[in-house]
């Protein structure tokens, strides 16, 4: 087994759970180990020269190594290394460096390693978030990726899906009116709903355009989501003008468009009880349009419709629209169940446990969270006292209050 072979397993493993791409680790640790022959990585396993820095507990291996200065010169310095068990663990610290940043630093300064699927953007980003010294750094990894055609290892990591949640009109465009009730209202909750089923899934992020009454214009949401690199976009809306059903849109000959807008269409479909299918549709609207990415645009109902109207008025009706487009998202993209045992069937201490029930008491999580999971704790630590102290600061906000009353 080649040095690559052997990295590679750990770098895709690790790699996927960490939204690290694989290529890069392996390009680092060639790079950084000399292919596993360094004297760090035959005395430590070390691969990834991660010196011994703060908060690491394990053993720690010291040597002499070179450095660059600010204005590029090279000086020698003695330097404590952390050791690993294996390299495995070294791909597994490396992953969490990325992943979680340096502790004590107030932002992760490696954020823009995560999740980036373009192996020359993500040497790049290891280099500007301040990795190593050598201004050749993402040069001489790209070069190795390339020479090793590292990246057919990039396509064996699950790839993370963006749905992109665009609730139509809002503020002072209330869209369609009638039996009281309001467009803008009924494509938010049904926005919200979907954001929130769809956080019980693997891989899969969202973005709202909007999350509360307020009015985005239409190039402001297709700008927002082409920015993001969005993987689908999702349009809610209610009809209106004398009809009845449920209908969607797609932009004319898409044919990516056409096929998600089939899945998704029947799963809806299947959701929406005694509500009229009026079928799949096309038309040229600015959301469908101008959007880079695959999009739909469904008309809910027609809310100057009573029957319409009656059934929109219905929590139950909307629980399974809101069901429906997330039946049709899993099929299209193939979206998993997260596993919420999966923190369940790790052995906490009664340490770690404490910190989990007051971080869930605190909101800060669901306590489900099948990624990072133990370096969650640390993440968790810190964000704990800075929310306990707003908790007591709204406590006395609200004691006061009463005292003014
Ligand atoms: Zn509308």
């Amino acid at each position: 087994m080649t040095f690559i072979d052997q990295l590679a397993v750990y770098a895709v493993k690790h790699g996927s759970t960490h939204g690290v791409l694989p290529s890069l680790i392996i390009a680092q640790g060639i790079l950084e180990s000399g292919s596993g022959t360094s004297e760090l990585a035959k005395n430590a396993n070390n691969l990834f020269g991660i010196k011994k820095g703060t908060g690491w507990t394990g053993e720690v291996y010291s040597k002499c190594t070179g450095e660059y200065d600010k204005s590029g010169k090279y000086f020698e310095i003695n330097a404590d290394f952390r050791k690993y068990p294996s390299f495995e663990g070294a791909v597994i610290d490396l992953c969490n460096k990325y992943a979680n940043g340096i502790p004590g630093e107030k932002t992760n300064r490696y954020a823009a390693v995560i999740n980036e699927k373009d192996y020359k953007r993500v040497t790049q980003a290891v280099y500007a978030a301040g990795y190593a010294t050598d201004p050749k750094y993402p040069s001489k990894l790209t070069s190795i990726i390339e020479k090793n055609n590292l990246t057919k290892y990039d396509k064996e990591v699950i790839q993370l899906v963006k749905i992109y949640l665009d609730a139509g009109h809002g503020g002072s465009d209330p869209g369609a009116v009638g039996n009281g009730l309001k467009e803008k209202d009924i494509t938010l909750t049904l926005a919200k709903r979907v954001e929130a089923l769809l956080r019980n899934y693997q891989d899969v992020q969202t973005k709202m355009s909007r999350t509360s009454d307020t009015y985005p214009s239409l190039a402001d949401r297709t700008n927002d989501a082409n920015k993001w690199g969005a993987d689908f976009f999702m349009s809610f809306h209610v009809n209106a003008g004398g009809g009845t059903g449920y209908e969607d849109f797609v932009y004319p000959g898409s044919s990516k468009s056409i096929s998600y807008q089939s899945i998704i269409h029947a799963e809806i479909i299947k959701n929406i009880g005694g509500l009229v299918n009026r079928g799949k549709k096309q038309a040229d609207y600015h959301v469908l349009r101008e959007t880079k990415m695959p999009s739909i645009l469904t008309e809910c109902g027609f809310i100057d419709s009573s029957s319409d109207a009656a059934l929109l008025k219905q929590d139950e009706f909307i629980n399974g629209l809101a069901q429906g487009h997330v039946d049709g998202l899993v099929k299209a993209f193939g979206l998993k169940k997260k596993e919420g045992t999966e923190m369940a069937e790790q052995k906490l201490t009664e340490a770690q446990e404490a910190i989990r029930q007051e971080a869930i008491r605190l909101k800060i999580t669901d306590g489900n969270d099948p990624f990072r999971m133990v370096n969650q704790f640390y993440a968790w630590a810190v964000t704990i006292p800075q929310a306990q102290k707003i908790e007591q600061l709204e406590k006395r906000i609200a004691e006061l209050d009463k005292k003014l009353k």
